[in-house]
């Protein structure tokens, strides 16, 4: 074989090859423990963005290793006809976790299937096809997710997309009910309780339990898309819980799979799912609910409660939010703004230099984040719950002397 990079040049992704020579990122990933991943030289990176919120668990957490094995030894793929115990008690256990009444679960390979089905549940729940999503709103790259999608860059190239769907500005529970008021085909809202990939954007508080009683107003469902924020990594198991918000719909992906196996799901309450009973096959999906994903996504929920992980979530999130905020304000040319809740956290840069700075420096010293060009220009910071205490200080560290250092010496600020 040619070198890996070559290989990503010649038959991947040739432009994101070109991004990640001349970022001087290059290396090979060939082992990973933790928040820890090491690269074809034994170099060690501290691995901060854990895949956009797949890594909750850090990476091989040995409980979602034994899991997988465990099932591996006994049955790997679903025998069609025969019931399949792992998904029948990871849907139970989704039940019995997830907030009021949500009782039935749909299981695919991903969040943006997750969102494909939600979608789908609705329209036929409803009997309407309308949707309002939100601005900077990000629910995944197929047809019926990117609709939804309130991320312009990723939508303008394939114009049209589904129609009526109405994008509102996140976190304004007024726009919401205007908009609400101006459609009468509007099958469901769906919205992140904190918009991830938009840049790290909280609601102010009573946002969400707002738009709740808005939609059982109006008879529109409410789709809570947790595919980045469930399992803990707000500081609940679930960021609907921080307000009693029970959607209609919730859908989850990333964290579920224990950062071992992909898997996506979406639980819905009964009544909506009532739809779905003229016909036992009119959504399915090959690898859906697979034994495999379904034993990790078991462990990965005992695991994620057992070891509290969203305390750790809270505590070690209140701790990194406070000292970014304090480096924000001796910082004030660099950083625009620090939020987040628990630890899906996000660092707005005043001007693209900055970010460039802080990201190369990043990679200098192999410390792993997030960092999306343009508008937002947010460095984001999604490490494993359970992260240890140094790595999360040497983080901190690093990004203290990058943003002094981008004060210092970057031009145009
Ligand atoms: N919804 C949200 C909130 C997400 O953050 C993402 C992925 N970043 C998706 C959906 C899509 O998930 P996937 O990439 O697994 O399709």
């Amino acid at each position: 074989m040619a070198s890996v990079m070559e290989a990503y040049e010649r038959h991947i992704n040739p432009a994101a090859a070109r991004l990640f020579r001349l970022m001087g990122m290059g290396s090979t990933a060939v082992r990973a423990e933790g928040c820890y991943v090491y690269d074809e030289q034994g170099r060690e990176y501290i691995d901060f963005l854990g895949n956009f919120g797949v890594l909750s668990l850090g990476h091989r957490h040995p409980r979602i290793i034994a899991s997988v094995l465990e099932q591996l030894n006994g049955l790997a793929q679903t025998a069609r006809f025969l019931l399949d115990k792992p998904a029948a008690s990871l849907a139970e256990a989704l039940a019995g976790i997830t907030p009021g009444d949500l009782q039935y679960c749909f299981f695919c390979n991903s969040g943006a299937e997750a969102v494909e089905a939600a979608i789908k549940i609705a329209r036929l729940a409803t009997g309407k096809s309308g949707f309002i999503a939100t601005i900077n709103g990000f629910h995944g790259k197929t047809f019926g997710a990117l609709s939804v999608s309130g991320r312009e860059p990723f939508r303008a190239p394939f114009l049209p997309l589904l129609p009526r769907v109405i994008h509102v500005p996140f976190g304004d529970a007024a726009a919401f009910e205007k908009a609400l008021g101006e459609d009468p085909d509007i099958a469901a809202f769906i919205v992140e309780p904190v918009q991830g990939e938009g840049g790290v954007n909280v609601p102010p508080r009573g946002y969400l339990k707002e738009v709740e009683a808005l939609c059982r107003q109006a008879g529109v469902l409410l789709i809570a898309d947790e595919v980045q924020t469930g399992l803990g990594r707000t500081g609940r198991l679930f960021a609907c819980d921080e307000e009693g918000v029970v959607p209609d719909l919730l859908c989850l992906a990333k964290a579920l799979g224990g950062g071992v196996m992909p898997i996506g799901a979406v639980v819905g309450r009964p009544a909506v799912w009532e739809a779905l009973s003229d016909h036992p096959w009119l959504h399915t999906s090959t690898f859906g609910g697979n034994p495999l994903a379904c034993a990790a996504a078991l462990a990965a929920i005992e695991v994620t409660i057992e070891e509290d992980l969203m305390g750790h979530a809270r505590q070690k999130g209140d701790w990194l939010l406070s000292r970014l905020k304090e480096l924000a304000s001796r910082h004030e040319r660099v950083i625009a703004d620090v939020r987040g809740r628990g630890l899906l956290i996000g660092m707005e840069l005043t001007k693209e230099g900055a970010g460039g700075w802080i990201i190369s420096r990043m990679v200098e010293e192999r410390i792993i984040v997030g960092y999306t060009l343009n508008n937002p220009r947010v460095i984001r910071l999604e490490p494993p719950l359970n992260v240890p205490r140094e790595a999360l200080e040497r983080v901190f560290a690093v990004l203290e002397r990058a943003v002094r250092e981008a004060e210092e010496f970057v031009e145009d600020l």
